[in-house]
């Protein structure tokens, strides 16, 4: 379509805005109804609609008429989001994304949408006959399998499958985004986010990795080398649709492989930051102990403590280093070059990349010097010391329910419902204080476990458990209780900080000598009016 049509629906839904009293940016629209129209082929009339409807959400403009829908789902097949594993189903959908197959035992492999949602599938190379998918065409599949690893479910079509090209003219409505906070395992229909910190390749295979952000967090991403994919611009932001997310020890990061995206510049998301680069040094960085590194470049002595297992066939190790003070996740991708680091050994590894994500920090050995050394050391953490008066117990504590996934464990809402797995009636109790320990200056967010809870309170879970189901208040008795024994009390906390969180490790009731007595007491006739 060309310039002056685009211009024209433009300006109408431009002049439909102002009459509502609201002056819409034209050239934003411009830009979003050409990629509809010109990149995904939606047709004129529903890109429109699409525009209007998410800008009268945009400025809360009630609407006289919802749109209508635009997917006439008369037929007797299954949609996209009813899909679950095992099934055999027809459906049909749209291919909105081709992808180099993966083995050679798949012919072709992408994304393929209708409008309840998008999934990915492959074709297996023995079967021949079927046809070969073309993107921005629409397919009735008979008889195709659901399939799932790790969580992502994928279509299979086989031999068995029969496949027929939709002639008649149909539309896709893109999605709207949703936030990067709600994603979950599987193709992302959208998301509307910023590229704001790019990370070193810790691989060959790949083409590039960093962060994406909105208003409410940001999530790793990763482009493999093989998509053929462009590389996104720092700082621009992305409207991507049909990405894939993966879960890996209760944290989604997404690949942009199957994507496809509209770029904007910075501006369109001025309250998120992009990260400074931080440029790799020339020389090899004296030695920093483990507890005091941080996002960037460091050189650390370190021992090779603990092995985990490789998330991804791309890794080829991870696991602990550890030194005197603390301990830090290590990751070291395939390449031509990398070797394993071999367990129990002890390493001084020069310049080695450390980032950040999600107040975490952990080490990337790709591009580092790694010297092998002789002799052991002796490992030990280093605590934090937090000493004040407990003087709130929050929302949130006492008895929870946990999510029963490996690698979850996410606090269940009172539905029992993980925000990432959906209802879990097989939950885990747990005991936890959520707290605000004033330490005379500054009110510090603090987290205590089921030990110190147990240990501060006297009350264990078994007996929470017990509390929580034979008393009227139930949970909120166990939450009472708490706040009676150790609402106000001094502690004496040693932990580390995660962001604005300090996690206690240990805790003990603070013991005050005679002179700090005369002085709280005094601190506390004033509070009163002096009547103490
Ligand atoms: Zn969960």
């Amino acid at each position: 379509m060309d310039a002056n049509q685009i211009q024209q629906i433009t300006d109408r839904i431009s002049l439909n805005l102002t009459s509502k009293g609201v002056s819409p940016d034209k050239n934003s629209i411009f830009d979003k109804l050409s990629a509809y129209i010109n990149d995904f082929g939606v047709v004129p009339a529903e890109a429109e609609r699409k525009i209007l409807s998410d800008l009268y959400r945009k400025y809360q403009i009630p609407e006289e008429q919802k749109p209508a829908p635009s997917y006439n789902a008369a037929t007797e097949e299954t949609t996209v989001s009813n899909l679950q594993e095992g099934d055999w189903v027809t459906v049909e959908v749209k291919i909105v994304s081709l992808t180099p197959p993966r083995s050679p035992a798949i012919s072709q492999s992408g994304i393929a949408a209708d409008g309840t949602g998008a999934i990915e599938f492959v074709t297996f190379a023995k079967s021949a006959d079927l046809p070969v998918l073309e993107v921005g065409k629409w397919y009735r599949f008979e008889s195709a399998v659901v399939d799932a690893f790790r969580g992502l479910l994928s279509l299979k079509l086989h031999s068995g499958t029969k496949v027929s090209e939709i002639t008649e003219e149909r539309c896709l409505v893109p999605a709207s985004s949703a936030p990067l906070s709600t994603i979950k395992p599987g193709v992302v229909p959208c998301i509307r986010a910023k590229f704001i910190d790019e990370w070193e390749l810790p691989s060959q295979n790949m083409a590039q990795n960093g962060l994406l952000a909105d208003e409410g967090s940001r999530m790793k991403f990763i482009i493999w080398k093989s998509s053929g994919k462009e590389k996104l611009n720092l700082g621009s932001v992305y409207t991507i649709y049909y990405a894939v997310a993966s879960e890996f020890n209760g944290r989604i990061s997404i690949a942009l492989d199957t994507a496809v995206w509209i770029e904007e510049d910075g501006s369109a998301m001025p309250s998120v930051p992009v990260r400074e680069k931080i440029q790799k040094p020339a020389e090899p960085l004296p030695v920093t102990p483990i507890h005091e590194l941080k996002a960037g470049y460091a050189t650390v002595h370190a021992k090779f403590i603990e092995a985990w297992e490789n998330r991804s066939e791309r890794m080829l190790q991870c696991g602990l280093l550890g030194d005197e003070t603390d301990r830090m996740k290590f990751v070291i991708w395939k390449d031509d070059i990398a070797d394993p680091l071999e367990l129990n050994k002890v390493y001084t590894i020069k310049n080695a990349k450390v980032d950040e994500y999600n107040g975490r920090l952990s080490l990337s050995l790709n591009r580092a010097e790694i010297i092998p050394e002789e002799g052991d050391l002796v490992l030990g953490r280093t605590l934090d010391t937090l000493e004040g008066n407990l003087v709130q117990i929050a929302k949130g504590s006492g008895l929870i329910r946990r999510c029963p996934v490996e690698g979850c464990g996410r606090v269940l809402s009172k539905q029992n419902l993980c925000p990432v797995h959906e209802i879990q009636m097989q939950y885990k109790n747990d005991l936890r204080i959520r707290g605000i320990l004033d330490d005379g200056e500054k009110a510090n967010s603090v987290l205590f476990n089921r030990e110190l809870t147990e240990a501060l309170s006297g009350m264990t879970l078994d007996e929470a458990v017990e509390v929580g189901t034979s008393t009227p208040l139930g949970a909120e008795e166990v939450q009472i209780r708490l706040m009676e024994k150790l609402g106000g009390r001094y502690l004496t906390c040693k932990g580390t900080w995660f962001n604005d969180l300090f996690i206690v490790q240990e805790a003990e009731f603070k013991q005050f000598d005679a002179n700090e007595i005369t002085v709280l007491m005094n601190q506390a006739g004033e509070g009163l009016g002096g009547e103490l």
